[in-house]
Order: C-alpha cells, then sequence, then structure tokens
C-alpha cells in the first residue's frame, strides 16, 4: 500500500456541485461534465496544479494523466512558460491591436513546421479546424470536405457528436469516410469528385471508446495523393497531438505533409491560444475570408507559445514523454496481466488509451479508473489520456504503486 485510499465522499466538490446544479445549465457542460459520463470518484472541480499534480477542491492530489486534457505538456505551473507570459502581462496583454508577439510567434510557426509558409491565430481548436475548411472553400471555391467517422474536430455544427440543435443541412457538405481504409476514402472522393475543397484528418484515429489505431502510412500517403489529385487542401488536425508526437508535424516521418495543419491545446502549455499554419497555394484563399474574435490577438498566449515551442524542442519533448509513456504502458500492462485482467494501452505512449479485454460495456475499465482515482491516479475509462514532460520516470513509478493497489481494490469484483 502506498497511501490511504480517498474516501468516496468530496464534500467540498458536491457543494459546488450543487451550487452548479442551480446556476449553470445540467450542472456542467461539454467535454467536462464528469456526471455519468465518468466513474464516480471523479471530482467535477478543481483548485490548483503543479507539475504532473492536479488537486480537487477537497484537496486531494492526483498524478493527473489528462493533462487538462491535453494543454499541459511540460508541467503546470512551468517556469520557463510562466516567466514568458509574466513578462508579457508586464506589458499588456489584448490591447486595441495585437502586439510584436503575433510577428514572431508566425515566424516561429513557419520555422518550426516545414510545410507552414503562413500562420493565423485563434483561441481554440475548434477555432483552427473551422477556418482551415473556410480557406480550403475560399481557396478552391468548392463547398464539400471530407472526414473520417466519428473523428472529433471540435464542438462546432459540422462535428459535434451530439446533433441536438443541429440542423441536418448543416451537414449537407460533409462526405465521411473510414479512417485508415483507402478504399472507404477512395470512394468518398469519388462520390464527391469535382466539388471536394479539403480532406481534413488527425495524424491517428484517436476516437473515444475504442482503441487507437495509429495511421497507416499507405492511407495517409494516398490521401495525399487524393487530395492534390482533387485539388483540396490537406488538413492535418494536430490540435491534439500538438507537440506530443513531432514538432515539425505528426507525419514528417513518413514523409506526409499537409497543406494546412490546426494546432491548439499544448501549444501555449495551458494558455489559450490556436493556429492555423499553410503553405503559400493557400495564402491567398487565407486572405480572403474573415475570421476573427475578440481575444485572438492577445499577447500573452503568444509569448507562453513561443516559449512552450522553444522549451519543448530544446528538450525534445516527445521523447521525453516517449520514454515515461513507454514505462508506463509496460508497467500497467504487466499488472493487468498478473491481476487476470488483461489491459492494453493503445495509441502513441505519449497518449495512451486503456481498455481491458472482453469488456464491451467498459464494466471493467470505469471499476479500475474509479479505483485509480480514489488512490491518486487520475486516469479516463474511454478517452485517451495525455503524458507531459513533468511525467518523470520516478512519477510514473509512483503511479505504478497506486495503480498496483487499484488492482487489488477491484479484484473481489468478480471480473
Ligand atoms: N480537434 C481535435 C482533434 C480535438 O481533439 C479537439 C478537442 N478535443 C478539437 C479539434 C477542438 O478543440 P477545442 O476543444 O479546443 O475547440
Amino acid at each position: 500500500m502506498t497511501d490511504p485510499i480517498r474516501p468516496q465522499a468530496l464534500p467540498n466538490d458536491q457543494a459546488l456541485r450543487d451550487r452548479a446544479a442551480v446556476v449553470i445549465p445540467g450542472g456542467m457542460y461539454g467535454h467536462m461534465k464528469t456526471e455519468k459520463a465518468l466513474p464516480p470518484s471523479w471530482p467535477q472541480f478543481w483548485s490548483r496544479s503543479e507539475g504532473a499534480y492536479g488537486w480537487d477542491v477537497d484537496d486531494n492530489r492526483y498524478i493527473d494523466f489528462m493533462c487538462a486534457w491535453g494543454p499541459m505538456v511540460l508541467g503546470y505551473r512551468n517556469p520557463v512558460v510562466e516567466s514568458a507570459a509574466a513578462k508579457q502581462a508586464e506589458s499588456g496583454d489584448t490591447i486595441s491591436g495585437p502586439s510584436a508577439r503575433m510577428v514572431e510567434l508566425a515566424e516561429l510557426m513557419v520555422e518550426t513546421a516545414p510545410h507552414a509558409d503562413w500562420a493565423m491565430f485563434g483561441k481554440n481548436g475548434n477555432d483552427a479546424t473551422a477556418a482551415a475548411i473556410r480557406i480550403a472553400r475560399s481557396a478552391t471555391g468548392k463547398a464539400k470536405f471530407l472526414k473520417a467517422t466519428p473523428a472529433y474536430h471540435g464542438a462546432n455544427d459540422w462535428f459535434t457528436p451530439v446533433l441536438s440543435g443541429v440542423p441536418a443541412d448543416e451537414r449537407s457538405n460533409i462526405g465521411y469516410f473510414d479512417y485508415n481504409s483507402i478504399a472507404s476514402l477512395e470512394a468518398a472522393v469519388a462520390e464527391h469528385s469535382g466539388d471536394i475543397a479539403a480532406i481534413i484528418l488527425t495524424p491517428f484515429q484517436h476516437d473515444s471508446f475504442i482503441p487507437q489505431e495509429l495511421v497507416d502510412p499507405e492511407f495517409a500517403r494516398r490521401a495525399r495523393e487524393l487530395a492534390t489529385a482533387q485539388g483540396a487542401a490537406l488538413i492535418l488536425d494536430e490540435v491534439r497531438t500538438g507537440l506530443r508526437l513531432d514538432i515539425r508535424g505528426a507525419w514528417e516521418s513518413i514523409g506526409v505533409r499537409p497543406d494546412m495543419t490546426a494546432y491548439s491545446k499544448a501549444i501555449a502549455n495551458g494558455y489559450p491560444i490556436a493556429v492555423v499554419v499553410g503553405a503559400d497555394s493557400l495564402r491567398e484563399g487565407a486572405t480572403q475570408v474573415y475570421v476573427t474574435g475578440s481575444f485572438w490577438y492577445s499577447a500573452v498566449p503568444m509569448a507562453a507559445a513561443m516559449a512552450t515551442i522553444r522549451h519543448a524542442t530544446e528538450i525534445d519533448a516527445p521523447s521525453v514523454m516517449e520514454a515515461s509513456g513507454a514505462r508506463f504502458k509496460e508497467g500497467l500492462e504487466a499488472q493487468g496481466a498478473a491481476a487476470g485482467l488483461p489491459l492494453s494501452i493503445t495509441g502513441p505512449v505519449q497518449m495512451p488509451h486503456l481498455s481491458f479485454a472482453d469488456d464491451p460495456e467498459l464494466k471493467k475499465v470505469f471499476a479500475f479508473t474509479d479505483a485509480a482515482v480514489r488512490r491518486g491516479v487520475l486516469l479516463h475509462p474511454w478517452h485517451n489520456m495525455f503524458l507531459s514532460t513533468a511525467h518523470t520516470p520516478g512519477i510514473i513509478d509512483e503511479a505504478l504503486g497506486r495503480t498496483q493497489d487499484a488492482f487489488a481494490d477491484i479484484a473481489d469484483l468478480g471480473f
């Protein structure tokens, strides 16, 4: 036993849930809504964070394998990023026009991503994916775009997985294909041939609830060829993967370059910013569209993004996370096998996804992650998780000590 198990009840959290139920529809919304979607022990409300740790409002500490659902990549309150942000905040953040940081960050993005000749900024991932689609439509004069099913790219009318409030015709210009299926992509291209503005893809298949699938390089290459043949833009949605797989671009190692890439989440280690970068062939389309927002020009997140990208590059953040991720995967899978509950970790080890064998209703994974949370390790039952460079080998070993206890906690449940 590493530590005593956390009590089931979280009185401060419950008090906030009760108040939220009165003034926030449904008590919470979107991906942060813990009720029903997550194991009962997940806290809804958080009070602070440092390095690889987060604390709930009842002051329980967790090794956080969600990293704010991706944005944290160099550790919470990373001193390099915090000092760059604080320095900029002393001069100004949201002013009546952009600061020099905007040009500097655009230059850094163009330097970092080999396919990029220009950059534009927003706040959330959805800003970047939606802008990329609009730019592709503006550049090509075509209406349709192709996406994998279900492939989340944001919460707008085109992409939200929940159709409440979305008129059916909002999706009339979208064609669908199965990730990693060349035949399915070719069929979608054939069906909409001549009217395709863009093909949008994530670097690997990271849909919720199912084991993750790395991209088949042949599939990526075929997507590139088909987009080129159609005069359509190939958009890589790196909102989730940015800075975790390959800082230059997730598909650089397989030699496939997109025309545009969307980033957000990790690129400023938690400061709100999104980026679209693109090739010269789309510069005119990007010049013609009208995309903007009151906070899209704020200087502090731009300063934070530069510090994050430079520091991540300096320390080769993806390799750091890969080493810790491999240690975590190996340790967890060994514990599962020893407990007679074979589990597998799929996806890149920096973004692990948990699933148990013979668990169609997710009962095992909910029980295990619930026990892990009560042991102080925040694990997710159906969404990919995230490592950061603050997840050192020592912290991974601490987490494994706690997951060992979590396996013991569920040993009597009869799985
Ligand atoms: N694309 C991908 C691949 C994502 O994972 C997400 C968010 N989970 C988005 C786009 C949308 O980003 P945001 O929630 O910041 O709008």
